[in-house]
């Protein structure tokens, strides 16, 4: 029998389970989310969980980032699941002259954009967290940065919306989208047909293969990170620690092209924090390595001695797991709404090394989308139709 459905969404990682269960709170009747997978399988479960908003850019993502830390304050309430979010406030790590500058200038946009971030000295930085390095020079603190655990909220999201009445069909694959006359009509899955009139692609790093199968071209690259995991201690770092290194290459990742320090040049930066059970998960690198989700010893040792470098005490701790996880990377951002020419279809991937910081928000404005139809100002910036405007 064919199933029907109002809404599809195909993934259910952190934003496929946040947009089924913002649609269903919102009274939208029949939503199913497709997981090739089980929940939060993918990228979802291998990153990092900062919700920080010192490491956005000024401008529409910074916006939207504000909005969903004030979303994570009360997520554990809403969804009846405690996502561990914490609001610890996060700290930009200087250890090299040439970086100053970087920061500098990243805290002078990110105060005029209204973010509270200001610069400590080193012995400043040491007294409100002890851990650091006597080779940090200064850090940029932000009270309002936070983590958060990327698994258990979207383990959440996907609990209250089931309850809510969401259906999930787990390890089915979406194999079709079908389009009559330039309005979606459904999707083909390994169970059978499903006919909906509104189809969600929220496969983050897999986006690209829906696209195809609607005949998109969707500029969405997998770019690795390596993680390490160390035994669970008593808590000791309190903040989010994040190496200058971090801002400067996600804001102009050629640096590490022109870099005379051999780990740099590897992408190597640093992301440290303690996670609610005590273990602390650092990381990380930008590479291209297509959808290859192996570990690099290489970079896993240039990882820990950098890491190690900055906070000294980590080299007396034992790692337990190491990991790599694939960032949805697309350049300016998300690709969220509709897409024109195919009635019916709605993006909701791309988010890159940001995407457990923006679920709520994006839970939030694409149930709003679909549910009204009008391309508000808080998705306009990241729409599909910005990359045939570039090449026009
Ligand atoms: C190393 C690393 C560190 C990170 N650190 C942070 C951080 O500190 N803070 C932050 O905000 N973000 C961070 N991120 C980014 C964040 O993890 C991602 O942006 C986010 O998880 C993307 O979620 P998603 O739901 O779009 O994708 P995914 O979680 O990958 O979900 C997509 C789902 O689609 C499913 N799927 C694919 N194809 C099909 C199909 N044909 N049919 C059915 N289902 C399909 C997949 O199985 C998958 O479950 C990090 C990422 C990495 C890799």
């Amino acid at each position: 029998m064919v199933q029907k459905a109002d809404v599809v969404v195909i993934g259910g990682g952190i934003m496929g389970c946040a947009i089924a269960y913002g649609l269903k709170k919102k009274g939208v009747g029949r939503v199913t989310v497709v997981e090739r997978r089980g929940i939060g399988e993918e990228t979802s479960s291998a990153c990092d969980g900062g919700v920080n908003l010192q490491t956005k850019a000024p401008g529409p993502a910074l916006k939207l980032a504000k909005r969903s830390v004030e979303l994570y304050q009360t997520l554990s309430q809403e969804l009846d699941y405690d996502v561990h979010f914490e609001k610890y406030g996060g700290m930009v790590m200087v250890d090299s002259p040439e970086l100053m500058g970087v920061v500098e200038h990243s805290v002078a946009e990110q105060t005029a954009a209204g973010v509270d971030v200001t610069i400590l000295s080193g012995d400043e930085a040491r007294r409100m967290e002890p851990c650091l390095s006597k080779r940090i020079t200064a850090v940029t603190y932000c009270p309002d940065d936070g983590r958060v655990s990327p698994i258990h909220t979207t383990i959440g999201y996907a609990k209250a919306a089931g309850r809510a009445g969401v259906e999930f069909l787990l390890n089915t694959a979406v194999t079709g989208v079908t389009v009559e006359g330039g309005q979606v009509t459904g999707v083909e899955t390994t169970r059978g047909p499903i006919r909906a009139e509104v189809v969600v692609n929220a496969c983050g790093v897999y986006a690209p293969e829906i696209g195809r199968m609607v005949g998109l071209d969707i500029p969405i690259l997998p770019r690795k990170g390596n993680i390490v995991v160390t035994e669970q201690v008593a808590p000791c770092v309190e903040h989010n620690l994040i190496c200058a290194r971090y801002i400067a290459l996600k804001h102009d990742p050629d640096l590490a092209k022109t870099s005379s320090d051999p780990s740099m040049r590897l992408g190597v930066n640093l992301f440290l924090e303690q996670t609610h059970d005590g273990n602390i998960i650092f990381g990380s690198n930008r590479e291209w390595s297509g959808y290859d989700k192996s570990t690099s010893y290489e970079i896993l040792c240039a990882i820990c001695s950098y890491a190690a470098s900055l906070v000294p005490f980590l080299s007396e701790l034992n790692i337990i797991r190491t990991f790599a996880g694939l960032r949805p990377y697309c350049e300016g951002g998300p690709i969220l709404g509709p897409v024109d020419g195919i009635h019916g279809f709605v993006m909701a991937a791309g988010h890159e090394g940001d995407g457990i910081a923006m679920a709520p928000i994006t839970g939030e404005i694409m149930s709003d989308y679909i549910i009204s139809q009008t391309v508000t100002e808080d998705i306009r910036p990241f729409l599909f139709s910005r990359f045939s405007q570039q090449k026009g």
